[in-house]
Parts: structure tokens; sequence; C-alpha cells
């Protein structure tokens, strides 16, 4: 192995620069040194993990089985690790990443305590043009953004007014302190009721005085079911890796089980409700993935979402409770949820309920919430509230292609959203964004999408280096296309009738529209494939004064 090569281009100090020492930019780094391109990652953070360093809230863990959550690509890497349980909490996570990053000896081609403020394609040059927040600047001839769908640069603390003057202490779950915040003795304000709300409310809860959670839509959520691992189970998976690896490559959601290929209606109701039971006692995402027509059909859909308001009143004593935890949503089409004893957690004497659909928060006073009916007195207030998902961690950063133009100004000003299968955009040539948005990217079990974006880029680049190229760049006519592809998709789906932040509805201002490519893993990497076998059908590649599309 080669390492810290030299730039191949003179007057570029690397070839490569890429943004986040998450799970993207560890492997992204890892292949293009493998290729003999000198690269440097550039990282906000302390250490390595991306959203697994920052998401240190009690209760974070992660709801993709261990097992498959995690690199496949050596099998040398992945029979060294070993997982405690089937969902893994953050520290856990946090230590698998930390190990990957030694074992592949990553951190001496990391900037860490750095931000990328600003990204410039210089069109003289054919170069990126970093500028940090040191107040240095770096250039390579690509730029790849590892930053992921969901980044500490892009947390949504909602414009509440007041926050200033609250006495207490606040946290956004995406932003954790790296000491233990105590709740004991305390008065707890939760706002926010998405996967990170469920997750840490039960947590909280058993520590603090009173919590006080503040919700606006009722979730769908299933327990998790989690357990330790089964030396049995775990050594199956190391030993059939290759087999397992490529079911989970091909799969829609990236993990090697597949759906039912019967419509929920083909089942009579008996039937069903032993499926949902099943599913419900396996946890996880079991029940998400049984019927394939739960996000496309709307009567399929309310046989799932009516099993679930069945369970959640069965658990939840208290009726008016009950009643105010119920979602009426089309079930799965805001992030499907796993708990463990979220709903439980409202049968206790030390947490209350607020409905904020019913009474909004008005303000954040110098004591507590004040939402419009009333005012709760708080020590401590958690916003799970969610991210600026997809394009906020990029549009966060100054990225600007050819003529100047900011990624800001062609994504707000246009209708929506355009990419080029998600990982590229016209007009910012030699740029990657690994689960861009339009991407399968979160739609499933993100490290296999990440494999997948991370070698086909290496690919490409290599490509580049072989044929002589100096930049590639998507064509107008391919991403409209893709963009228009992205959308008729989502719209056939029960996906464009939820408001959640995978649409930006969750974002005031943000410009709204499907941000996910929903053809699934498997058909999407298939296509990435015979588009690059094509010779990048879709792109303009050039050398020089030469163009080819
Ligand atoms: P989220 O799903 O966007 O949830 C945000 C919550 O805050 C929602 O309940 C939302 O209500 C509420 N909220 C936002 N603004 C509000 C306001 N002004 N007033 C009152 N409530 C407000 O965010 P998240 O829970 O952090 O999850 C984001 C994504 O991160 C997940 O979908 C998932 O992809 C990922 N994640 C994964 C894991 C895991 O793997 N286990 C854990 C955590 C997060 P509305 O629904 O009404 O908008």
């Amino acid at each position: 192995m080669s390492f810290s090569q030299q730039p191949i281009k003179t007057g570029t100090d690397f070839d490569c620069l890429v943004i986040g020492a998450g799970f993207s930019g560890m492997y992204m780094l890892h292949l293009l040194r493998e290729a003999g391109f000198s690269t440097r990652v550039i990282e906000k953070g302390d250490g390595v993990g991306g959203a697994w360093y920052w998401s240190r809230y009690p209760g974070a863990r992660c709801d993709s089985e261990s097992v498959y959550y995690n690199y496949t690509f050596s099998e040398e890497l992945y029979n060294e690790w070993t997982w405690s349980s089937r969902f893994p909490e953050q520290p856990e996570i946090l230590r698998y990443l930390n190990f990957a990053a030694d074992r592949l000896d990553l951190r001496r081609d990391i900037q860490f305590n750095t931000e990328v403020r600003a990204a410039h394609f210089d069109e003289d040059e054919n170069i990126w043009r970093l500028h940090l927040s040191d107040g240095t600047s770096v250039t390579a001839t690509y730029f790849i953004s590892g930053v992921g769908c969901l980044s500490i640069n892009a947390t949504n603390i909602p414009n509440f007014k007041g926050l200033e003057q609250f006495e207490g202490d606040w946290y956004h779950t995406g932003a954790w302190p790296h000491h233990k915040v105590n709740f004991r003795g305390k008065r707890v304000g939760v706002i926010g009721t998405g996967s990170s709300g469920v997750q840490t409310i039960p947590v909280i809860a058993q520590e603090a005085e009173h919590l006080t959670v503040f919700q606006r839509t009722p979730q769908y959520s299933v327990p998790a079911n989690n357990h330790p691992l089964e030396e049995e189970f775990i050594q199956y998976v190391k030993n059939h890796l290759p087999e397992i690896r490529g079911k989970m490559r091909e799969s829609l959601g990236g993990l090697p089980f597949a759906p039912f290929e019967r419509s929920a209606l083909d089942d009579t109701p008996e039937e069903r409700r032993k499926v949902y039971e099943e599913a419900w006692e396996k946890g996880g995402s079991a029940l998400f993935f049984t019927y394939p027509d739960l996000l496309t059909n709307e009567e399929s859909n309310t046989t799932a979402s009516e099993f679930i308001r069945s369970k959640i009143k069965e658990i939840v004593k208290d009726p008016e409770t009950a009643e105010k935890l119920m979602p009426t949503y089309y079930y799965g089409t805001k992030r499907a949820i796993m708990d463990t004893n979220y709903f439980e957690t409202y049968n206790r004497d030390n947490v209350s309920l607020v409905d904020v659909k019913k009474a909004p928060i008005a303000e954040i006073t110098a004591k507590g919430v004040r939402t419009e009916d009333r005012e709760y007195e708080l020590d401590v207030l958690v916003f799970a509230t969610g991210y600026d998902g997809m394009t906020g961690p990029l549009l966060k950063m100054d990225i600007r292609g050819r003529d100047g133009e900011t990624l800001k100004q062609k994504w707000e000003n246009g209708a929506h959203v355009r990419t080029y299968l998600g990982l590229t955009t016209a007009g910012f040539p030699n740029m990657f964004m690994i689960t861009g948005p339009e991407s399968p990217s979160v739609l499933g079990n993100v490290p296999v999408a990440i494999e997948q974006h991370v070698e086909w880029t290496a690919d490409c680049l290599k490509h580049m280096r072989e044929t002589g190229m100096d930049t590639i760049e998507a064509t107008q006519e391919a991403e409209e296309e893709w963009s228009r592809k992205c959308r008729e998709m989502a719209e056939a789906t029960l996906y464009t009738k939820t408001e959640s932040w995978y649409t930006g509805a969750n974002i005031e201002g943000k410009p709204r529209g499907f941000l996910m490519y929903l053809g699934g893993y498997g058909p999407y990497r298939e296509l990435c494939d015979e588009i690059a076998e094509k010779g990048y059908e879709g792109f303009a590649l050039a050398s020089g004064s030469n163009t080819v599309v």
C-alpha cells in the first residue's frame, strides 16, 4: 500500500478533497488512497464517526441490525469486529468506526477540528478550492462531499421566540455534548417525537423528576426487540458474508431479506393480523418490510396503520393520552421508527404529553416553554427537532460551480433540487455527493448505499485518470431526466402525501419536493453500473478543449 501520494496535477495540493469522516468519508479516503490518489479529508469534529460522533443523546442507537450496519467491503475487517447486540447503542457504533479508522490507518490523512466554509470551482484551472475555518485554503482536482444526509451543520432548531432568555440548559439531540447530561431531579422538556425523540424519551424519563413531551405529530413506532446476539448467529453471518453481502446489495433496502410478493389486500384480515403480530414480535423493521404495497396503496397502508394504532391503544393505559398518541398519517411515509418502551413510557407518573398541534409553542420563556394555552416550567430543554435533511448539509457551505453559480441558487431558484443519480449536479464539474439528494441514500440500510456510491466514484476517478480526462460533469438533459424520474416515482407513492423531512416540509421556506430516489438500492446500483459501462452516459467528460458526451 502506498499512502499520502503526491497529486497528479501540478499546482494542486491534492487529487481529492473529501468532506466528513463518517462512514462515507472514511471509506472514500481508503479507496482513493488504495487507487493512488492523494487525498485529504476535512472533518469538523476531533474524531471520526460523523453522525455517530455528534448524536450522543441518551438512548441513541442504530435501527438497522448491527451485523448488516457496517462496512462489508473487506471480509478481514468484517471478521475482526463483533457486535454485542441486535441494535447497538451509539458508543459501540462510534467504537466500531474508530476501530475501522485505526485498522485502515486513516487518521493521518484526516484534518480534524476544521470546517469547510466554501468550495469554489476555478474554471480556468479546473480545480476546486476549499476555504477552511482555520483561514487556510486547499486545492484539489476532485471535491467529494461525505457530509451525509443529516449532519451536524444542518441541525434544525425551530425559530422559537425567546430561546436566548431560557435560564435552564438546552441541547439538540444531533449535537449532544461529550459529557453526561444530568437529568436527575430535573424537570425536562423534549420537543419532537421523530426517531431521536422516540429513542431518548424513555431513557430520560427514567432519570428525570418530570418529563414533558411536546408532540406535534403522533408517530407510528414498533418495538425494536433488541437483544444480545448469539455467538452462533454472529459466526453464521461471518462465514456467509459474501453471500449475505450479495443479497444486501441486490435488495431494495440494503438488507438481506425480500418483502412478500403479495399485496396486503391479498390476505384475509385474519391472515394479515397474524403477519403483523409476528412482525411486531420480531421487532425492528420487520413490519415495514412485510407487504410491498404498504407505501403505494392507501387501503393496504390503512391495514398496517390500524394495526399499530390498536397496539398503542393496548399499551397506553390512560385513554386520553392514548388518543393524543394516535398517528393518522400513512404509516411509513415518515421514517419508520422502532423503539424500546416508547409508548410504555407514557404510563409513568412522571411523564406528561402535550399536544402542540392543538396549542402550538408560542415562545421559550426564561422558565420554560409557553404554548398558546399555558406555561411549562423546565430546567432542561431537549430539541429532538431533526435536521434540514439531504440538501441542508450541502447548502450550509458556500459551494460554487461554473460561472460562480452557487448550489443554493441552483437548487432554490429552480422549482426543485436537480441532480444526476444523486451523485453529481450539472454546472459543478468534478464534484461528487455521497448519498446526495435524489439518491436512494437514507431509504434503507445506509452503509450499503454508501459503499456503492464510494466504489462508483472511485472507479469513475480511475477511469478519468486512465483516459486522461480533466473534468466530468452531468449534462443538463441527463439531470432533468433523472430529477423527473425521481419526482414521478415519488408521486406514485404515498410519501408525497405526508409532511416530512423527506419532502423538505420540516424546514420553513424550504422548496418542497421528495428528496430521494425510490427505485431501491439494487436497481439503482445496476443503473449506475450500466451508465459507467456505457462510458459514463449522461456525463460530459472533457480533456483540455475536447468534450466527449
Ligand atoms: P425528525 O424525524 O425530523 O423529527 C423531528 C421531530 O420534531 C418531529 O416530531 C417534528 O414534528 C418535531 N418538530 C420539528 N419542529 C417542530 C416545531 N416547530 N414544533 C414542534 N415540534 C417540532 O428528526 P429526528 O428524530 O432527529 O430524526 C431525523 C432522522 O435521523 C430520522 O428520520 C432518521 O433517518 C435519522 N435517525 C436515525 C436514528 C437511528 O438510526 N436509530 C436515530 C435518530 C435519527 P413533525 O413530525 O410535526 O414535523
